[in-house]
């Protein structure tokens, strides 16, 4: 049977300028290309698990505009389930412009809507019974909120993609999580701007977000891996070794494919596993969503020798 999956959080659309080198002063500067991607946490999150074979709905909003239209045809043709993807009036979508150099350099300016509504009332919690597992990023709140509650009430398992954000929204949501996996900058978020340079530095933090009820807290380190904590103590997941071009999205990737791994019943150390495979392989190929894996190559991948 197909795990069944909700994505609950943020969805940016994403305006890509390629240029020979970033603007130092003001004028007219021509792209030499231009692009509108889809990003966002939770919605690059959905859309990694509908590539690796979950059948997923995304849940968030977006603004009745151009980009929201944008963001919604693009995530319907990537087969994430999008109903509940809503376009609210009188609120303009998030939105970045990123100016890219040809060395890779980025400029980037984000725009969120301060006036997006927050009310999480029209979600259909109904459909939550039919999950294996939901995952919800910290951008809304009161969406994951609602998500996680019923969720909970279920005994389905929650996981949160934790990135920095302000202490009411992990306060407030961590209780509810079974499954905290962390960026290095929002772990230090959570401390309120500790020093994170060691293990023991960052054993502490888990220790502090496993205190909030989390069964398991991860941070995930880029190229050097994932450490979490859970009842038996301290481990670690190395990450693949790949010729990385591209790490955008790396991190929401991860997420999406532990959330399925989870829903499907792996154990904490193979989804931890199979998510460092599948956000490795997206780090091989340009664009946070286009180079997401199909399950063969993951699978291709998990079989191979450990080095
Ligand atoms: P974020 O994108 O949120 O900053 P990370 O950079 O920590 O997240 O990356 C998430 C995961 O993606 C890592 O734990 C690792 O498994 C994988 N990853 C990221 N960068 C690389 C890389 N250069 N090589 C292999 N795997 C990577």
């Amino acid at each position: 049977m197909t795990t069944q999956l909700i994505c609950c959080g943020i969805s940016v659309l994403d305006r890509v300028w390629p240029l020979p080198e970033l603007p130092t002063s003001g004028g007219k500067y021509h792209a030499s290309d231009y692009l509108e991607l889809g990003g966002g946490m939770a919605a690059n999150a959905a859309v990694a698990a509908a590539r690796l074979g979950a059948q997923t709905a995304y849940w968030g909003r977006g603004g009745e505009d151009s980009a929201g239209q944008v963001m919604r045809q693009e995530m319907a043709a990537y087969g994430v389930e999008v109903s509940n993807f809503r376009l609210c009036a009188g609120v303009r979508s998030s939105v970045s412009a990123i100016l890219v150099a040809n060395d890779g350099e980025r400029m980037i300016v984000n725009f969120r809507d301060a006036d997006m509504p927050k009310d999480a009332g029209w979600l259909p919690l109904d459909d939550v019974r039919a999950c294996a597992a939901v995952l919800a990023d910290i951008r809304w709140v009161e969406g994951a909120c609602s998500l996680y509650e019923k969720a909970r009430a279920l005994g389905i398992p929650t996981v949160i993609d934790a990135e920095k954000a302000d202490a009411v929204a992990f306060t407030t949501l961590l209780p509810l999580v079974d499954h905290a996996i962390f960026s290095d900058p929002g772990l230090r978020s959570f401390t309120g701007g500790a020093v994170l340079n060691d293990d023991a530095s960052r054993i502490k933090a888990l220790k502090k977000v496993r205190a909030l009820g989390c069964r398991v807290a991860a941070v995930t380190l880029g190229a050097q891996g994932t450490v979490w904590l859970d009842d038996a103590g301290m481990h670690r997941q190395a990450a693949f070794t790949v010729k990385a071009v591209d790490t955008t999205g790396a991190g929401d990737v991860f997420h999406g494919a532990y959330t399925l791994a989870i829903g499907e019943g792996q154990t904490v150390t193979q989804a931890m596993r199979f998510a460092s495979a599948v956000a490795a392989l997206k780090c091989t190929r340009r664009g946070g969503r286009a180079g997401i894996p199909s399950r063969a190559e993951v699978d291709l991948l998990l079989a191979e020798p450990a080095a």
